[in-house]
């Protein structure tokens, strides 16, 4: 919070937004800001159809008096557009400023094909969903984009991705904001970019454990990446390449898609289940024909699933050594009882009993829109943070 006097409009919504200060007292008492002050920047907010009074009626108020008006974000003025690419498939969405699923798209899309192709596509099913929902394409806000490889966040291009030929260095947020434009019509947004477990990471703590201040989401399909959030913000380290633990040695022979060998992606994937179920016969080409097996009771591919969260949970026995997580989720193809029953056996094993007492080991919440609901929260939250609101605001010409 900015000194005394210098409290922003932003700052006032933000603390509305986080349920911290819903009335104009509350939020005099939250900034030390004069009443008239508080009127005035909350004014501006109403003017762009920001904010809302609460449907709930007034409520007693800090400082005493008349009850007070409850005031709310208002989430009608915009909506939100993400995708979540998987190496064959892809999911869209429209989602409300508030997270809420408007409507859906999930078809077959190949990352081989290059980001050209597979961004233009996703303009128009862009296109294609507003109409199903409901809504003029000037009313998106921004997309979020989550894609299955490493990110620069800060230029939103993948980099050296190991499973998404053709797409390293390429300007993704160009690309997909032009593919929108030529679709609808509509001027260019703002785009987000990420890597996909970050995303479903940032989803689900924010869904199911806002209070969790260290949590850590694995996701298994055709790689192995993780995500961590920390205090409610996403960590991706220097070069966003926290979490990317696919990568990490384990000792075996197996060749890994990044070029190395013995990689932990290479043996306990979904990728790498399904190469060991076709050596015995099995008929499975990828991380989502095991993902049906498992959920047909196959022997073979549950065994083959409990011994590779047995290879994770080894690793990430060192993962919760280091970040001591409250909420440790597994998510992707794998994710079933086989998995977390391997993953648990060998985690709790290996970490310190300090670093677990209170951890809780369990599978996805949000399951395949769990990286759809952390794209949109992502945009939502970089438009709507204190230091953008008030260029935002002049932009609205209020
Ligand atoms: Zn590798």
């Amino acid at each position: 919070m900015s000194a005394r006097g210098q409290v922003s409009a932003g700052e006032l919504l933000q603390l509305v937004r986080s349920g911290r200060a819903v009335t104009r007292g509350a939020l005099q008492q939250a900034t030390g800001l004069s009443r008239a002050t508080v009127g005035q920047r909350l004014d501006r907010l109403f003017r762009a159809g920001w904010l809302r009074e609460g449907a709930g009626g007034p409520v007693d108020s800090p400082l005493g008096g008349r009850p007070s008006i409850t005031l709310e974000f208002d989430d009608s003025h915009a909506v939100v557009l993400a995708a979540d690419l998987e190496t064959r498939h892809a999911r869209a969405a429209v989602l409300s400023l508030t997270g809420e699923i408007l409507a859906e798209h999930s078809g077959t899309l190949a990352v081989e094909d290059g980001p050209d192709v597979v961004l233009g596509d996703l303009g128009r099913w862009f296109g294609e969903l507003l109409e199903k929902a409901g809504h003029r394409a000037e009313e998106v806000c921004g997309i979020g984009l989550a894609v299955p490889g490493p990110v620069d966040t800060a230029s939103g291009r993948v980099v050296q991705p190991p499973i998404m030929p053709g797409w390293d260095g390429y300007d993704t947020r160009e690309r997909l904001a032009r593919a929108f434009t030529e679709a609808t019509g509509a001027p260019p947004v703002p785009v987000l970019v990420d890597n996909d477990a970050n995303l479903m990471a940032y989803g689900e703590q924010r869904t199911g454990f806002p209070d969790c201040s260290a949590f850590v989401l694995v996701k298994v399909s055709t790689g192995i990446g993780a995500g961590v959030v920390v205090d409610g913000s996403l960590f991706r380290g220097v070069d966003g390449g926290a979490g990317d633990i696919g990568h990490i040695r384990v000792g075996a022979e197996a060749r890994c898609r990044c070029g190395s060998y013995g990689c932990l992606a290479a043996v306990a994937s979904g990728g790498a289940v399904a190469r060991r179920l076709a050596e015995d016969g099995v008929p499975a080409a990828s991380g989502s024909d095991v993902r049906d097996l498992l959920a047909a009771g196959h022997p073979a591919a549950s065994a083959l699933a409990r011994e590779a969260g047995r290879q994770v949970g080894d690793v990430l026995a060192t993962v919760v050594t280091l970040l001591n997580p409250g909420v440790l989720m597994i998510a992707g193809d794998l994710a079933g009882t086989a998995f977390l029953t391997g993953v648990r056996e060998l985690l709790y094993q290996r970490a310190l009993p300090r670093s677990t007492a209170h951890l809780h080991v369990m599978t996805s919440r949000l399951g395949e829109r769990a990286g759809l609901v952390g794209a949109g929260a992502l945009v939502v939250e970089h438009l709507y943070a204190p230091e953008r609101v008030e260029e935002r605001l002049v932009a609205l010409g209020v």
